[in-house]
């Protein structure tokens, strides 16, 4: 598919990813700074595509299939807020979200948006790809060239978790999870019934260093619960752990070997 006339492509003289990774999307309506991202992108070896309005942000994303989207909070047309559950219906690229204030940050993580991560403004643009690199060394499922295979990952009673290829099956259905989301329930079906901290769990799916607010760990939880338990007051797999975080609490029907 041809990309559309108002996303300009750049690529960077260092493109260094395979052909089955998506572009990086910049969602940013002050197009000076959409330019420089999107440069600056380039020059680390992504393919960086720019575009200017919420509505825009959505159909790049639809026609482009992002791995990984740089979404501004503040875009004429569709707020990113609104930008970020539209793609999520669709994708399960990963979201960085933008805004002016850090006090936007907690008022965003209590909406339940389901961003992977957030950047103030202003923000270096070392600081970015440190960021989008970081993001990108986590798979997406759609994009493994990984047959399933009962050798990776676990069964529990009415619920698959295959870390090859990164698929989840509910009562033999298969759910879309974001990467976050697989990431976090892949980390706590590895240990059911140990309780984690919120911030054990940032340090095992956005890495240690990361520094952002823990709660973004309740938002991806509350998500998750909403794909594979059927009642999420009542979990069957992912408790809450009162004053501490959460714990998977389902037992597995076979450990496969690693
Ligand atoms: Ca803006």
């Amino acid at each position: 598919m041809r990309p559309p006339d108002h996303a300009a492509r750049h690529t960077g003289p260092m493109h260094t990813h395979t052909s089955s990774s998506g572009p990086v999307l910049v969602v940013e309506d002050e197009r000076p700074l959409a330019q420089i991202v999107a440069d600056y992108l380039a020059k680390a070896g992504y393919d960086a595509i720019q575009v200017h309005t919420g509505p825009d942000g959505v159909s790049a994303a639809r026609d482009h299939d992002p791995d990984l989207v740089v979404l501004d909070l503040g875009l004429p047309g569709l707020d990113g807020v609104e930008v970020c559950r539209e793609i999520r219906t669709f994708s399960d690229c990963y979201i960085i979200m933008v805004t002016a204030r850090d006090d936007e940050i907690d008022k965003l993580i209590g909406l339940g948006v389901g961003a992977d991560d957030y950047l103030t403004k202003p923000f270096s643009l070392r600081e970015l790809v440190a960021r989008v690199q970081a993001a990108l060394r986590r798979p997406r499922a759609s994009r493994l060239a990984v047959a399933p295979d009962a050798d990776h990952g676990w069964a529990f009673d009415g619920l698959t978790v295959d870390t090859a290829t990164r698929e989840v099956t509910r009562a033999g259905v298969p759910v879309a999870l974001t990467r976050t989301e697989f990431d976090i329930l892949a980390a706590l079906a590895e240990h059911p019934r140990r309780a984690f901290s919120r911030q054990q769990i940032v340090d095992m799916v956005w890495g240690e260093g990361w520094g952002g607010d823990a709660h973004i760990v309740d938002v991806h939880v509350a998500h998750l619960r909403r794909k594979i338990d059927d009642d999420p007051a009542t979990p069957r797999y992912v408790d809450t752990v009162r004053g501490v975080g959460y714990r998977f609490i389902a037992e597995p029907v076979r450990e496969a070997a690693e």
